[in-house]
């Protein structure tokens, strides 16, 4: 009785390892291309990081020519949630991060290299783990749960390492015939891996981001398949990126202590290792305590924030890569037109340590990226969420010729308006451009310099009486406030004022603020020349009114 007698008996049905590695061929890609993936437990959220994550693969794959697949990791089943894959699907779907193989629905894949879903790859471990037996490389072991825990209680008291090793190790000596007679007698078993390594002997590994690190060797028996014959990650990891012909592992740097291990079992199934850039998880600041970005603490951990919030795919793919590469920033302000496409990102550009996610910036940055929209893409994409997310603004935005007016105000001129960070700001920045919501609300007017009413009623009267002609030019329009400043002693120009400061109450700014603000409520808006050519005579009328009534 030999290995290959353990190993039939256990994995009958198996298929020769040599079946699997012709089908899943060496890829036939130019030199230097990247074939990575995103490869998520579909545990029904998907998290920044994940995003984060995906939008490397994918970046550095099409730089690259090379392949971004998407493999759902979903071999423990305990974790699983209704179409916790489709939702992975759609929120890179949403980020325009489009995987060129792997799932594409919660039961289809697309490519040439799948399954790419775990839980349907069960033979193909199988397969592996029977290599591996036949070889003496990994032994069943019928340890019980209860066995395992007293092991983990005696090193513990003992304050010695934990895990199944060395001495600790049992089912690893057990000899073919005595295993081979316990399965028969219908014991239950685990599959384990025999770790050739020593722990008093150090690996070196070099990480694509980390730089060179080295470790003590991996000398844990660890698990690779489970009693419900699945994989654990370690092992499926392995055969999967072999499989898949994976040349770059880009993932979460939690895993960079599996270095060890994960390069004995490449080695010991006879694989070439791919290599690994672990990447720094994006921290939060609390309260001066840096921390990883929590599922539980933090809504803007899920990517479906940023939907809910409206802040556009494009600002949040823009700040994650300010976030990864710290020459972006200088790139945008050099190339302000460009799409973040063009971009060169580099592994090895990557910090080392997680950045602080910022929020204030994210914002900043879809100011900037809603600034660049034109009225009609400003208006498509409010509308697409206020439909989802906010009922009043959608009935707003019904008439469209007007919301396109609004949002034309400022817009498509070298330096637009700036005041949209996010969908779900659309509303408070144009609602006082609707006579229905203005007129009807109790408002306050927060005037500046010219506070008096009598001053105040007076600009209002005798503007309208006077100056306002709505077919006036920007120029004609500016000149006339002047005019009317002059009228009432102000001066009409702030030069003026400020070399005679003594001479004057206030000056045409002051003027023009009183304007605005009984106008639109606001001490700041986009250009209010635009603002009156938008709004028409007669509703400047009527708020000018409505000013006036106000005490
Ligand atoms: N399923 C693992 C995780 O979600 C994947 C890690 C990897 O990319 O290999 O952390």
């Amino acid at each position: 009785m030999d290995y290959k007698d353990l190993a039939e008996l256990i994995f009958p049905n198996a298929k020769d390892i040599s079946y699997y590695e012709e089908k899943y061929p060496e890829r036939d890609l130019k030199e230097g291309a990247i074939v990575t993936r995103f490869a998520p437990s579909p545990t029904g959220f998907v998290h920044i990081g994940g995003l984060y994550q995906s939008l490397i693969a994918r970046k550095l794959a099409t730089q690259t020519d090379g392949v971004f697949f998407l493999r759902v990791e979903d071999t423990d089943q305990k974790r699983e949630v209704e179409n916790g894959i489709s939702g992975i699907v759609q929120a890179l779907n949403d980020f325009g991060i489009i995987p060129d193989e792997g799932m594409i629905s919660e039961t289809e894949g697309k490519g040439n290299y799948g399954p790419y879903r775990q839980s349907q790859r069960k033979e193909i471990y199988q397969s592996y783990a029977k290599y591996l037996i036949s070889q003496g490389k990994a032994y069943p072991c019928f340890c019980t749960p209860e066995e395992g825990e007293e092991i983990r209680a005696k090193q513990e008291a003992a304050k010695i390492r934990p895990g199944y090793y060395g001495v600790w190790a049992k089912c690893r000596n057990i000899t073919v015939e005595e295993a081979i007679e316990k399965i028969k007698n219908g014991e239950s078993y685990i599959i384990r891996f025999k770790s050739p390594g020593r722990e008093d002997r150090k690996i070196k590994h070099h990480d694509v981001i980390k730089g060179n690190v080295d470790f003590p060797e991996n000398d844990q028996d660890i698990v690779i398949i489970k009693a419900d014959g699945l994989p654990t990650y370690h092992f499926a990891h392995a055969i999967d990126d072999h499989l898949m012909r994976t040349t770059h592992v880009i993932r979460g740097d939690e895993w960079l202590s599996s270095i060890p291990l994960h390069l004995q079992l490449f080695h010991e199934l006879g694989f070439k290792a791919p290599k690994y850039a672990h990447i720094a998880p994006i921290m939060k600041n609390d309260n001066g305590n840096k921390r990883k970005l929590s599922k539980r603490k933090d809504s803007e951990a899920a990517v479906s924030y940023y939907d809910e919030e409206g802040i556009p795919e494009e600002a949040v793919k823009e700040y994650l890569l300010n976030i990864a590469n710290s020459n972006f920033e200088n790139w945008r302000r050099a190339n302000k037109e460009k799409s973040i496409d063009e971009f060169e990102l580099q592994l090895n550009k990557m910090s080392v340590s997680g950045a602080l996610f910022d929020m204030v910036k994210l914002l900043d940055v879809g100011k900037t990226v809603i600034s660049m929209f034109t009225a009609q893409e400003v208006y498509d994409r409010a509308l697409v969420w206020a439909k989802k997310y906010d009922k009043e603004l959608e009935e707003m935005l019904q008439d469209k010729e007007y919301a396109l007016k609004v949002f034309g105000i400022e817009r498509g001129n070298k330096k637009p308006r700036k005041d949209i960070s996010k969908w779900a700001e659309v509303k408070e920045n144009i609602e006082y451009m609707y006579d229905d919501k203005f007129l009807s609300k109790e408002q306050e007017y927060p005037y500046q310099v010219i506070n008096e009413k009598e001053d105040i009623d007076k600009i209002l009267t005798l503007y309208l009486e006077k100056y306002y002609d709505e077919n006036d030019d920007k120029q004609t329009w500016f000149d006339k406030i002047k005019e009317l400043a002059g009228e009432m002693g102000y001066a009409k120009e702030v030069k003026e004022f400020k070399a005679n400061p003594e001479m004057y109450k206030a000056h045409v700014g002051d003027v023009s603020t009183v304007l605005r603000v009984a106008l639109t409520g606001r001490t700041n808006t986009p250009d209010m020349y635009e603002i009156m050519q938008v709004l028409g005579k007669d509703s400047i009328e009527k708020r000018f009114e409505k000013a006036k009534n106000n005490n």
